[in-house]
């Protein structure tokens, strides 16, 4: 006979429940996950039904190219490319279309469905647009099926309808923190600017990718507010990732993540972003370490290969470790998303009364 307590039901189980019906849990019920109440790995195989349910054993693999490095005149706190970074990393200006598509099709080649071309800067000139829109047709030019995602700061009027025009399926941009700790992080730019790019990309019919960066001294509360501020946004994919310290940037000296803190973040992302594409992202290695296969069951989704200016995990390692975690790399032919999350009228921007040519 089972007791009274035995019957209850855990939290870990009812997130799963209302993730399956694509519910957000509430602040408390969130609050809880990440301070610790329950055991971890009740919270790991709560996730990891609702990421089964809704993903399946695949893994869809990113990469991402680095189109231009360093020296940004914008000052996040966490990044490299910074205003006054001493970090020694490689810089560059624009690498040419044809380089874009070298590393492209050596990353397909080893799995990967989705390229970013990621290029550091406030945002894009017309210029730079321009460049992308050479890179996207270098890259498709040898594989048409790869998505191309854009990564290139805010965006001002016409250049997401560009990129859309050109190609590209998503557009990137993170919101990184929450809005009330934004101003601490970063100076040149706001959150709402943030907002405002991720929502124009929506508009122009590209894919939006926003996520976050932890381990910048946010509380359980702000990881809430801002899995609150990204649900609102609706976006496709949302990249977790963890601080990278680089030495030379005002956060150089931040080591405060462990493996568990980041599974618990996972798993509020995935119970808040249930049919969502959980992307496991910058600092997987050096904040997981032995744990990272446990979070493939949170994760549907992984960066394979080198991050923007710093090195990641071998691309052979990760396969090996997907494959012993019984997972299988998604193929380029199998939809990332569940159905429900695929509209299947898209609006007409093109042909008569627009600028761009018609369909036929
Ligand atoms: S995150 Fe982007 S905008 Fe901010 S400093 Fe780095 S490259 Fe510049």
């Amino acid at each position: 006979m089972i007791s009274k307590a035995e019957s209850m039901t855990t939290l870990p189980e009812t997130l799963a429940e209302k993730a399956l019906r694509r519910e957000a849990p509430t602040r408390t019920e969130a609050m809880a996950v990440l301070g610790g109440a329950e055991e971890l790995l009740d919270v790991v195989a709560a996730g990891a039904r609702v990421r089964r349910h809704f993903f399946g054993h695949r893994v869809k693999l990113n990469t991402i190219i680095n189109m231009k490095s360093g020296l940004c005149p914008e000052d996040c706190s966490y990044c490299s490319q910074r205003l006054g970074s001493r970090t020694e990393i490689l810089k560059y200006s624009w690498i040419p279309p044809e380089e874009a598509a070298e590393h492209a099709d050596r990353a397909v080649r080893a799995g990967v469905k989705r390229v970013c071309l990621v290029a550091s800067g406030r945002g894009p000139g017309d210029r730079d647009i321009t460049r992308i829109e050479n890179a996207i047709a270098a890259v498709k030019g040898a594989h048409p099926q790869v998505e191309i995602c854009a990564c290139l700061g805010l965006l001002t009027d016409g250049q997401a309808e560009r990129l859309a025009a050109a190609g590209a399926h998503a557009y990137s941009h993170n919101l990184n923190t929450g809005e009330e700790r934004y101003a601490g992080i970063c100076s040149t730019h706001t959150f709402t600017d943030r907002v405002d790019t991720v929502r124009r990309a929506g508009a122009a019919g590209l894919s939006p990718c926003s996520g976050a960066i932890f381990g910048m001294g946010e509380s359980d509360a702000d990881i809430v507010d801002l899995a609150v501020a990204l649900r609102e946004l609706d976006p496709d994919s949302v990249p977790v990732n963890f601080l990278i310290p680089f030495d030379g940037t005002p956060l150089g000296n931040r080591w405060e993540l462990t493996p568990e803190r980041c599974l618990r973040i996972l798993a509020v992302f995935r119970f808040f972003f249930p049919d969502v594409e959980v992307r496991l992202a910058g600092g997987r290695e050096i904040h997981l370490r032995s744990l990272q296969p446990l979070a493939l069951h949170l994760a549907n989704s992984i960066f394979l290969g080198d991050y923007l200016t710093s090195e990641g995990q071998p691309g052979a390692d990760d396969l090996r470790m997907i494959a012993d975690a019984g997972f299988v790399v998604e193929g380029a032919d199998e939809q990332t998303l569940p159905a429900a999350r695929h509209d299947l009228v898209a609006i007409r921007r093109r042909g008569a009364g627009s600028d761009k040519p018609a369909n036929a």
